[in-house]
């Protein structure tokens, strides 16, 4: 350990939108500065067992949970640790690419199923798996969902779907891979649905993020899941980085000492309302200003509208052509494919744009998609 003498920090004082203030310094100041534990900060991993417990009535023990530099590492050590050259993972179309390039680093098998308005189409899973397993062939290891305002279909997995891929993990013996940072970004009101880990905790490496409900930049998020499965986490972060940063993990461990959950809550509500508003604005927009051919679902979560052309256009195409001069910024649909596929579709995000802005930004889509159609038919 260097001496925390020679840390440039004298002391640090952060106030918080909440209205909680905060002020670090003397001996837990040097801890914040100083190397940590691998699994991450003592205080602050009891704090996200009961953060767990309070959102997901999941009780986890103290050797079930790593804290992380974002949910992003926690896909590529899950894909480091577990996925050799010769394994499949079962992946959604749509699906999030950073998920892909994680998985693509260590494995080249995917099976593709759908992503649908209720998410991983678990029942196509299902056929698959009862396929696979009457040809003798190698059963995938992983499967990837993201439960709640999927990136980019903007989708919760349905309740039946969450219990039949619990159902199915068991059956075929696969390890399911939970990615949820959009869970409490609610855009509809009612209970949120049992998390899948809820369902199969035996089965399930879940992986939670600080990104979109605290901030991004920080780099945090955690793991949980099986005792054995979170040692060899622990093991690659030693290798990997350490520790996620002390100094991000004592700001958030600070931040939930001084605000109780129903406060935290709150403030999660209020990022919602703005998401909420946003997504209403570009909802009413996209019927207002884009022809009747394209479709879209309402998200129900998250910052994502996923929009379908009619087949035969081409997002990449149609953005390349026109995005300069539109200046609307909306990733081509074949991003979110590891096949080339999707070439009609294409994201939209409404998360840090004002509602007259989407508004002037699904007119233009609506030009440039009336454009995108003449060349469609030539
Ligand atoms: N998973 C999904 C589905 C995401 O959309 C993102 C962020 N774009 C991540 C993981 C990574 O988030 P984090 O900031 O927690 O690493």
């Amino acid at each position: 350990y260097p001496n925390p003498r020679t840390f440039a920090f004298a002391s640090v004082e952060v106030a918080f939108k909440s209205g909680a203030r905060v002020t670090i310094d003397g001996a837990e100041l040097d801890d914040a500065l100083q190397y940590g534990a691998t699994e991450g900060h003592a205080a602050l991993r009891e704090q996200l067992r009961a953060w767990q417990a309070h959102k997901d009535g999941v009780t986890l023990g103290d050797d079930q949970l790593v804290v992380l530099s974002g949910s992003q590492e926690g896909l590529f050590a899950v894909a480091y640790l577990l996925l050799d050259p010769d394994d499949t993972v079962v992946i959604g179309e749509p699906e999030y690419p950073g998920a892909l390039s994680a998985f693509r680093a260590f494995c080249p098998g995917v099976e593709v199923m759908p992503v649908d308005g209720g998410g991983l189409d678990t029942a196509a899973l299902a056929a698959r798996l009862a396929e696979l397993r009457a040809a003798d062939k190698r059963l995938p290891k992983l499967v990837y969902c993201v439960s709640n305002g999927h990136n980019p279909a903007g989708v919760d997995l349905a309740l039946d779907r969450r219990r039949q891929l619990a159902a199915l993990a068991e059956e075929f013996d696969l390890l399911v891979l939970e990615d949820d940072p959009y869970q409490l970004l609610r855009l509809e009101g009612g209970a949120r649905l049992p998390t899948v880990q809820s369902l199969a905790p035996e089965r399930v490496i879940r992986l939670d993020s600080f990104s979109k409900i605290f901030a991004p930049g920080l780099r945090l998020g955690y793991a949980s899941g099986p005792p054995a499965l979170m040692r060899a986490l622990v093991l690659f972060k030693q290798a990997a980085n350490l520790h996620t940063s002390s100094f991000a993990q004592a700001t958030l461990s600070r931040y939930l000492a001084a605000v109780d959950f129903a406060t935290f809550g709150g403030e999660i509500e209020k990022c919602c309302a703005l998401y909420r508003r946003n997504r209403d604005a570009m909802i009413a927009a996209a019927r207002a200003h884009l022809p009747a051919e394209v479709t879209f679902n309402t998200p129900a979560a998250g910052m994502f509208l996923w929009l379908e052309l009619p087949r035969g256009y081409d997002a990449k195409r149609m953005i390349a052509a026109d995005t300069r001069d539109e200046l609307v910024l909306l990733v081509p649909g074949e991003a979110f494919s590891t096949r080339g596929a999707l070439k009609h579709c294409l994201r939209a995000s409404f998360s840090t744009v004002e509602p007259e802005a989407i508004d002037e930004g699904m007119r233009r889509l609506g030009r440039m998609i009336a454009r995108e159609r003449a060349r469609a038919s030539s």
